[in-house]
């Protein structure tokens, strides 16, 4: 299925998984990223989501004992809204998906998914009930097509096409001599930021969690595959509760809430419009970035 160009203890430990939880592959590699530290609670429970609603209540957290990082932040990401959280370098936020995904515990405070505290539930099933779309998407050296199909092993071809359809990849996979047979990854065709992200996405449908995580990639994609991105964003964010990283305000004006990050604590949320009346740090954010947009780095860090 996979030519071996990994170490063998790597990928026993990616089938493993994969037959397991039947984790996102996304997750597999976000997982490999930090050194697990965090054991399931005996007696774990297996999550349950139902609607698919997030709280943080009250967390702090820091990765040593010197310096809080996230200072007593409270927010709700409702079932099946789309809820971004901005804010400058640093401010946290990538923490907070680490959070999510238990690679850390918070030192006081909670987080709960459809009222069940992810401490006391098991790992495999916290991470099998959420899809990623990272910044910067791992490719297998394979087709195109199964690298899709790493969303969920499993599907049907049939399937994979939707997917494929759905993340606005179609097109682009016809413009390829090879088109969906096309090798990728480290000894195929080496795919663009935005190609890169589709595939992503396209993984992601096809998994099609209940809760859906994006990070929004930092370097900026250019305009017509930021839109397409934005698009299929917006599919996936009708049908799953989503919550998006932004580093362009832009691309989250049609969030249902925004939640903006200071130094580790929620310094203001609400709607686009609302945010920018009340003339607080978004509204200061936005300036910045409508200044920076002439300038092709319209990002904030
Ligand atoms: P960016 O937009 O630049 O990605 P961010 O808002 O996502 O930033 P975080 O990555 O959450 O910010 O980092 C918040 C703070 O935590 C930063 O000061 C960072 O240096 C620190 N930090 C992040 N990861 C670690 C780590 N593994 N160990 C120690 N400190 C860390």
């Amino acid at each position: 299925m996979m030519q071996v160009f990994m170490p063998l203890n790597f990928l026993g430990f990616v089938y493993r998984e994969m037959k397991g939880a039947m984790t996102n592959i996304e997750n597999m590699f976000a997982i490999l990223d930090v050194t697990p530290r965090i054991v399931d609670q005996g007696g774990a429970t297996e999550l349950k989501v139902g609607d698919g609603e997030i709280v943080f209540r009250d967390v702090h957290f820091g990765y040593g004992d010197d310096r809080e990082i996230i200072s007593g932040v409270d927010f709700t990401v409702p079932s099946k809204k789309k809820v971004a959280i901005v804010g400058s370098s640093g401010a946290g936020k990538s923490t907070l998906f680490k959070l999510l995904f238990r690679f850390y515990d918070p030192a006081s405070g909670d987080i709960s998914i459809d009222g069940q505290s992810i401490r006391n539930v098991s790992q495999a099933s916290l991470r099998g009930s959420i899809g990623v779309v990272p910044q910067d998407t791992v490719l297998f050296n394979t087709s195109i097509f199964e690298n899709v199909r790493y969303g969920r092993i499993d599907a049907t071809d049939e399937e994979v096409r939707e997917a494929i359809r759905l993340a606005y990849l179609s097109d682009f996979i016809a413009s390829l001599p090879k088109g969906e047979a096309t090798m990728v990854g480290e000894r195929g065709l080496k795919l663009s930021g935005g190609e890169k992200q589709r595939v992503s996405i396209a993984r992601a449908l096809l998994k099609h969690p209940p809760i859906m995580v994006f990070d929004e990639a930092t370097s900026s994609l250019d305009s017509h595959s930021e839109k397409i991105i934005l698009k299929a964003i917006r599919e996936i964010s009708h049908q799953q509760t989503t919550l998006v990283i932004a580093h362009r305000l832009s691309t989250i004006m049609d969030a249902d809430r925004i939640i903006v990050l200071d130094k580790g604590r929620v310094a203001e949320q609400g709607g686009h419009a609302e945010l920018l009346t009340k003339g607080g740090l978004y509204a200061h954010l936005w300036e910045v970035q409508q200044h920076e947009q002439a300038a092709p780095a319209g990002k904030m860090d």
